[in-house]
């Protein structure tokens, strides 16, 4: 599965949602490319506006202002109908809730997105077993989700968002309902899959999530604060800095070696 070309140009977007009379402005004017190929976290506190932002990324929802360019295709003039069919062939999506059908299995969950777009109907259960076997559920297509642990919940859902062969993977806080550890083998499966040349845009509130990507993206209230390569963001290096620290004063106070 190699996936195709990816870039993402945003220029000046605003999203305005109204709740009766009330305005809330959740994008301010916020200006971002992304090429083929990177692996960017997107971090800042809760109502900053990066669901918002994740959800025009994929095509979920509109921008009231601004422009949204994916792959070359001017996604802010599109209809519902052309957005869900870009939707469609250019974008997965996981959620921290999972979202799986809980009465299906493993494969019915992941065959689902071809059996709904029609494009690989007679081959949706071959293409299906393979994206399950991708992310390590070799041994689980039958089970429903709640016979999976969280962590293999999760897999089931990035196989899902991969089967359509996405050019861009889009994940909103997918290790926001897991464990740590569980949470570092589904950053992990994001790692192998970025190797392989998949384009991933990921949020996270957790920097040691988000020192997987190899940039990241900080939103404050719906701008972006800043945009740094991972090695280089002066928050994320300070955390590094105090995670060593914290580890040293810990292995010196048990005596044991740092
Ligand atoms: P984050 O994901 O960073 O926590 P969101 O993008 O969900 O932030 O929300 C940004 C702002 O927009 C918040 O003030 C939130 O209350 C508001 N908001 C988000 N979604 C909606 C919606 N569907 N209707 C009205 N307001 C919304
Ligand atoms: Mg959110």
């Amino acid at each position: 599965m190699t996936p195709a070309p990816s870039t993402i140009r945003i220029r000046n977007l605003h999203k305005v949602y109204r709740v009766g009379s009330e305005r809330v402005h959740a994008l301010r004017g916020v200006d971002l490319d992304i090429a083929k190929n990177e692996f960017v976290a997107i971090m800042g506190s809760s109502g900053s506006g990066k669901s918002t932002l994740m959800n025009i990324l994929g095509c979920l929802d509109q921008p009231s202002d601004g422009v949204y360019e994916l792959n070359g295709r001017t996604t802010h003039v599109m209809n519902s109908g052309q957005l869900a069919q870009v939707r469609n062939e250019e974008i997965g999506f996981v959620f921290q809730s999972f979202e799986l059908l809980p009465r299906a299995t493993a494969l019915k969950n992941v065959m689902l997105p071809l059996i709904y777009s029609r494009r690989h109907w007679f081959s949706a259960s071959r293409r299906a077993k393979e994206a399950l076997v991708k992310v390590g559920l070799a041994d689980r297509m039958s089970h429903r989700p709640n016979q999976l642990s969280g962590g293999q919940r999760q897999r089931v859902a990035v196989a899902r968002a991969l089967v359509n062969q996405p050019s861009l993977l889009l994940a909103d806080e997918p290790t926001g309902n897991l464990d740590s550890k569980t949470s570092e083998e589904i950053i992990a499966l994001f790692k192998a899959l970025h190797a392989e040349g998949q384009t991933i845009v990921v949020v996270t509130h957790e920097e040691d999530i988000a020192g997987h990507a190899a940039r990241i993206v900080r939103l404050r209230d719906g701008t972006i604060l800043s945009d740094n390569p991972t090695s280089t963001d002066p928050v994320h290096q300070d955390y590094l800095r105090r995670s060593l620290d914290a580890a040293q004063y810990a292995a010196a106070a048990t005596g044991a070696p740092a």
